[in-house]
């Protein structure tokens, strides 16, 4: 927070960004200054320091702004006696961030594989590499054979359209919302789209897709009720004001007890097409989540639509995906609206890596062994334990979370620590986030990487009473 503040009155712009270097304001011993005027006249100045050989290379990595803000704030460290004169450049330096976005890296140890102010799904390691391919110029948009025009993003939506063989065609917008919007704009602006009561779904942070839904000029016609609709309760409204059905996933709730639902193959027979919602992404049916709906599926139900989120159990990067008949997916690509919902070369470089790449994280997440799971928990317990802190480990559950698989656990372990390390730990060069239970911070290691134990372990030191870090 302080650095936050220090960052917005030195940088009107916001560029500027100190906060990511291990120190912190009550880092080090308070050292007892004799003349503190005398100190304060010892403080180098912000330009000597920029020229400064140590310094000047963060100036064309991370921008003059970024760098100038370290300074002042380890400058005003040294003028509040928190430090020595002679320790404000090595304290800027330690101030400096790792890039010069205010995104900073975090391990996963909540037991929520795809967090959504995590970001969600962490790409893969082929994601990675394409985005960063990706960066510069690239064909987007230009067949190099030719050197005429082509179709944008044309091997990433090729890829899809390898993977949901159903599809007659594929487009890719910027989230799952977008892909609800382009398909009410095109096809019921004006119009009705009939959806259950049942599956008014908000989607989180007050966000509501019905809400969603009617701003693009459609009108929502609710059919059935909260717990129970069915075919005929759909087929008694359609018209020639029908827009289309929508088959909306509840993906993140479940109603359970007397309650029926319509079959998509029940509904695609009525003269209307079937838009499904399936939130998630799933491609094609997860035999570790039978109840998650999939595309092809879907699809093959006869489906005209379905659209998903990328950055769920996909594990690809934000964005939405079209897939379905084939004259229709063109004409919303084709929609005026689509240029405005269309992705950038990142999205679109990541998404085919992640496609056609090794399994996701977040898949290995899924499917990673509960045993190793306590095997790699009993290791690093025992470790820190030896270290003299206040660790065992647990048997856990962990959730998909971020839009799917409601109601589904998954076996997992975690490290158990005092409460306290919650926030020590969140706040630390690495940051962890863990979760509180019964008042112990739980460090779930399904969604974290077993190659970062070793950081997850350095972290916990860090945090704990030995710890430089201490919070
Ligand atoms: C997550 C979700 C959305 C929204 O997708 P975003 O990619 O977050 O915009 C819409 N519908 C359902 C069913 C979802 O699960």
């Amino acid at each position: 927070m302080e650095q936050r503040t220090a960052r917005a009155a030195d940088q009107p712009s916001g560029a500027a960004r100190p906060g990511c270097g291990p120190a912190r304001p009550h880092d080090g011993p308070a050292v007892p200054v004799p003349d503190a005027a005398d100190a304060r006249r010892a403080i180098p100045r912000t330009d000597h320091l920029l020229r400064d050989p140590r310094l000047s290379p963060a100036v064309d990595r991370l921008g003059v702004g970024v760098v100038k803000a370290a300074v002042r704030e380890a400058q005003q460290r040294a003028r509040d006696g928190g430090i020595p004169p002679e320790q404000v450049l090595q304290t800027a330096l330690a101030l400096l961030p790792g890039t010069a976005s205010g995104l900073r890296p975090v391990l996963n140890a909540t037991g929520v594989l795809l967090h959504t102010n995590l970001g969600r799904a962490p790409l893969s390691a082929a994601a990675r590499q394409a985005v960063q391919e990706a960066a510069g110029p690239t064909d987007v948009e230009l067949d190099l054979a030719t050197g005429v025009r082509a179709r944008r993003g044309r091997s990433a939506l090729a890829a899809l359209r390898d993977r949901v063989p159903a599809a007659g065609a594929a487009h890719v917008v910027n989230n799952g919302a977008a892909a609800l919007v382009l398909a009410a704009t095109a096809l019921a602006a004006g119009k009705e789209i009939v959806v259950s009561r049942g599956e008014m779904v908000e989607i989180g942070d007050g966000f509501r897709l019905p809400d969603l839904l009617v701003t693009t000029g459609a009108r929502l016609r609710e059919v059935g009720t909260t717990n129970r609709t069915t075919a005929a309760d759909y087929a008694a409204v359609l018209g020639p004001d029908t827009g289309f059905v929508l088959k909306v996933h509840p993906s993140n709730f479940r109603i359970t007890g007397f309650t029926c639902s319509a079959e998509t193959a029940e509904l695609t027979g009525l003269g209307v097409p079937v838009v499904v919602d399936i939130g998630s992404g799933l491609l094609a049916p997860h035999p570790a989540l039978p109840e998650e709906p999939d595309a092809d599926t879907q699809l093959r139900a006869g489906a005209a639509l379905v659209t998903a989120s990328g950055d769920k159990l996909l594990g690809g990067p934000q964005c939405g995906l079209l897939l379905g008949d084939q004259d229709l997916v063109r004409a919303l690509a084709r929609h005026p609206l689509a240029r405005a919902l269309r992705v950038d070369k990142l999205t679109l470089a990541a998404l085919e890596a992640t496609l056609t790449g090794p399994p996701t994280p977040t898949a290995l997440a899924l499917t990673a062994d509960p045993v190793r799971l306590r095997a790699r928990a009993g290791q690093l317990a025992e470790t820190l334990a030896a270290d003299g802190l206040d660790v065992r480990a647990v048997d856990s559950r962990a959730t998909v979370g971020g839009g799917g698989a409601p109601g589904v656990t998954l076996p997992s372990a975690a490290l158990s620590l005092p409460g306290p390390y919650a926030a020590a730990l969140r706040t630390g060069r690495v940051p962890v986030v863990g979760r509180l239970e019964a008042g112990r911070c739980l460090l779930d290691l399904r969604a974290v990487p077993e190659r970062d134990d070793a950081r997850l372990a350095e972290a916990v030191r860090e945090a704990g009473p030995a710890g430089k870090g201490r919070a």
